[in-house]
């Protein structure tokens, strides 16, 4: 029994074919297209080369960012030129067979709960801190059940009153609509913008990170992302009390996150209550695309 997953960004679409043990075997990079068209005949390619990879009817899955509404079966993406289409229908239409469909935050949620740093952990928090804000929760081995398709879209949490009134943080317009979302002030870009409030300059997120130590106002901007973050795992943890939280995306580079966050975790939840282990994820790249095809697995299992 083999698998495949197919990892769509903004930028590329990588597909991967995974044998019985869930070792990758092959993989295959290409560029995304800019027209809806074009992106739906590019996947049903890549999903053709999997089968070429290994055997007609594997199972596939395709992990991508954004939503499926399973109401209506449309998507909403931000960087992928499908919003308001049956993204996943048409995909499975060109190829000429069924697809599974996993956002992308639930698919590394699932690739480290079943393969990397949450194994043996339930339920297990994973979230993606990169361009934008998101995550997914696994129990049982499985995505959380979900009913309107919104759970783990914890980046349009509000942001917390206190250190926003404190630190005189800006409430921002975020892309889903609303105003003063998480994700505008904890994702890659909002550590910039932070770091822009804090200093009067532009930063890039990984400059905020490489001068932190160094740079007063780069150090003060940092403790308030890490402030806000501490707050934002503790909402997670009083809704969903999960038994490890893995973080990925690319702020999960930053040297020290894990422990600088578990440190202040510590002082913030309530006292002489434990607080989970939190891990940065191990998947890397990968995790996309494995994520994907074991939903797809476990799919053809049900
Ligand atoms: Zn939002």
């Amino acid at each position: 029994m083999s698998a495949a997953g197919i990892d769509l960004g903004g930028t590329k679409i990588e597909a991967q074919v995974f044998d019985a043990a869930w070792k990758m075997t092959t993989r295959q990079r290409w560029p995304t297209p800019k027209s809806y068209d074009d992106l739906v005949q590019a996947m049903a390619q890549a999903v053709a080369w999997c089968e070429g990879q290994s055997r007609a009817g594997l199972p596939v899955g395709v992990s991508a960012a954004g939503l499926i509404n399973p109401a209506t079966g449309l998507a909403l993406t931000a960087n992928l030129a499908a919003s308001g289409r049956p993204f996943p229908a048409d995909i499975a239409r060109a190829a000429g067979r069924p697809i599974s469909w996993i956002n992308d935050c639930r698919a590394l949620a699932l690739s480290e709960a079943r393969f990397g740093a949450a194994q043996g952990f339930d339920p297990a928090l994973a979230l993606i801190f990169g361009t934008g804000l998101a995550g997914g929760v696994v129990t049982s081995g499985q995505i959380m059940p979900a009913f309107a398709g919104l759970g783990g879209e914890f980046g349009h949490f509000p942001l917390p009153a206190g250190p926003m009134i404190a630190h005189g943080l800006p409430v921002l317009p975020c892309g889903c609509g609303r105003m003063g979302c998480t994700e505008t002030l904890l994702s890659a870009p909002g550590l910039a913008r932070i770091a822009a409030h804090v200093t009067g300059h532009m930063h890039m997120p990984e400059d905020v990170i490489a001068g932190r130590a160094s740079d007063a106002g780069l150090q003060k901007a940092w403790a308030i992302w890490l402030e806000l973050a501490c707050d934002f795992l503790i909402t997670l943890c009083f809704s969903i009390d999960p038994a490890v939280i893995v973080i990925g995306g690319g702020l999960s580079n930053a040297p020290d996150l894990a422990d600088d966050l578990a440190r202040a975790l510590q002082l913030a939840t309530l006292k002489d209550f434990a607080i989970p282990p939190i891990r940065l994820a191990q998947g890397g790249d990968a995790s996309g695309a494995r994520g994907a095809a074991y939903a797809a697995w476990r799919e053809g299992q049900a």
